[in-house]
């Protein structure tokens, strides 16, 4: 009989350990997934926060179950129960986790909670990238590698690398609005066509001491001490970008993405295609959507969405309605409840609005977003250009106008439009007469241009994620990496 004694090496348990909110959550529990598909351990780290809204709105617990050593751990983000979580208040959870966290995980790591009988120890942290320093801290005090997920883009990695390098020559503050079509010069590779418009909200500030600015130039320097970085993009669409992370800040980088759409291959591969797409939707799914859109024709419908934190004031949800009905155009749109920002929300808006465009349009108030975009019917989406909806779109081949809100939004949706041309840039204008033609320009007029670049970026997204594809590459090397290492 074999004996098993304490000297049997124990498995690999990898931690993963998002920021609280929507894209961040979604894209590093799909990793979760790839990665106890492949038979790893792993313990999926959320706030009591999301995780209750995870439980109440998804089948997580029921999806992984069936993974053997799949762990969920919380830990609370430091803010009040009723905290709104979204619009601008959103970096009061970046700032929460950032202070309060760190001594929460320390102890979690060190008295064994995020382990189990097989794999009693963390032997390995996928950390989200947006929690710089304190993480590493953590992991090189208790000696455990450790690996920072940055879940925006390559390429706005890159630029936020440099923020330091804007402030010190005095690019950045920008002078207020005549200033906003100056060109960035301190981003070695964008000198070209990075305006001030593009860089993210918080850049927008009258002096460079703000808080938020200072926090994301601090913490984005702090991936240069993580031993790897993990990127949710695919090598043919940022693959210059990614080479200069390489040479200049962190020399071993796994690009891994698509994530969603490598994710639903292997899911398809290893269920012969009985599994869907899976949700980790923070919201109530209203399926209603797919059986409107089955009876529209094909691709004549544009979705619009703008994620899960944006908020707009009641007069810009008036003008994009208004723009929408005289575009003439079917829509199908994502009505948060709390995307409105005034008192009352947007319950009572999106009643009136949708008895009045029952003919054209349909409204939901969270859909399932990566089965709309598949849909045959959809032709176009308008979008806050989040970057997980950005690569959604970019799979689907669906052309998108963009109006984005926060953070990374800005950058990415200057590369949808002027560098991967798949899409039009409606940043800083939310008006009725442009809303209409942008969604004219893009469902009628420049389709056939813009469709041809976006046939081609889906046709290579698919392609990096299938067997052989890089991304598909990528992930196996990850996987072998983790499995080689032993604390
Ligand atoms: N999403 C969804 N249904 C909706 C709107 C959004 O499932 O009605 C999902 C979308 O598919 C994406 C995520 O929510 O995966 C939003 O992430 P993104 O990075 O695009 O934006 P954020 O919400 O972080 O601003």
């Amino acid at each position: 009989m074999e004996h098993r004694g304490p000297q049997v090496a124990h498995q690999a348990r990898v931690l993963i350990f998002p920021l609280a909110a929507q894209g961040h959550v979604n894209s590093m529990l799909k990793l979760a997934e790839l990665l106890a598909l492949a038979g790893l351990h792993v313990t999926f780290l959320n706030t009591d926060h999301i995780h209750d809204r995870l439980l109440r709105y998804t089948d997580v617990r029921a999806r992984f179950a069936k993974y053997p050593g799949f762990l969920f751990r919380t830990i609370p983000d430091g803010l009040e129960e009723d905290h709104p979580r979204a619009g601008d208040r959103i970096t009061d959870v970046i700032f929460s986790m950032n202070e309060k966290t760190k001594p929460l995980l320390r102890e979690m790591l060190v008295s064994g909670q995020l382990g189990s009988d097989e794999s009693p120890l963390v032997t390995y942290i996928i950390s989200d990238g947006i929690f710089g320093g304190f993480t590493i801290d953590v992991a090189e005090e208790l000696g455990v590698p450790i690996i920072h997920f940055r879940t925006g883009s390559a390429s706005v990695f890159w630029s936020f690398l440099f923020f330091p390098d804007l402030i010190e020559s005095g690019e950045l503050p920008i002078r207020g609005k005549e200033d906003m079509d100056r060109l960035i010069k301190s981003v070695p590779g964008m000198e070209s066509f990075l305006r001030c418009r593009d860089l993210p909200g918080f850049c927008r500030v009258s002096d460079t001491s703000d808080p938020l600015l200072q926090l994301i130039a601090q913490v984005t320097q702090q991936s240069r001490r993580a031993q790897a970085l993990i990127l949710n993009t695919f090598d043919v669409l940022e693959g210059p970008v990614v080479s200069r992370i390489q040479s200049n800040c962190c020399p071993k980088i796994y690009t891994i993405g698509p994530l969603h759409a490598l994710l639903n291959a292997k899911l398809t591969n290893n269920t012969n295609g009985s599994e869907g797409p899976s949700s980790n939707s923070l919201f109530d799914v209203d399926q209603s959507c797919i059986t409107w859109l089955n009876s529209q024709p094909p691709k004549s419908v544009i979705y619009v969405s703008f994620g899960s934190i944006t908020v707009m004031t009641k007069h810009d949800l008036m003008e994009f309605w208004h723009g929408l009905v005289n575009s003439k155009k079917r829509f199908l749109w994502v009505i948060r409840p709390d995307l409105v920002e005034e008192e009352g929300g947007a319950g009572s808006v999106q009643r009136e609005l949708a008895e009045a465009t029952r003919e054209r349009g349909h409204m939901v108030g969270w859909a399932p977003q990566e089965e709309v975009l598949a849909h045959p019917a959809v032709g176009g989406f308008l979008t806050h250009s989040g970057w997980n909806s950005t690569l959604e779109s970019i799979v689907a081949g669906v052309p998108m106008i963009c109006w984005p809100y926060l953070g990374d939004q800005q950058i990415n949706s200057r590369f949808v439009s002027e560098v991967w041309k798949i899409g039009l840039d409606m940043k800083d204008v939310c008006d009725r007469k442009v809303v209409e033609k942008m969604v004219s320009d893009l469902m009628v007029e420049k389709r056939e241009e813009i469709e041809k670049s976006t046939a081609e970026m889906a046709r290579l997204a698919k392609k990096s994620v299938n067997e052989g594809g890089s991304s598909y590459s990528n992930l196996e090397c990850l996987i072998e990496d983790i499995r080689l290492t032993r604390r």
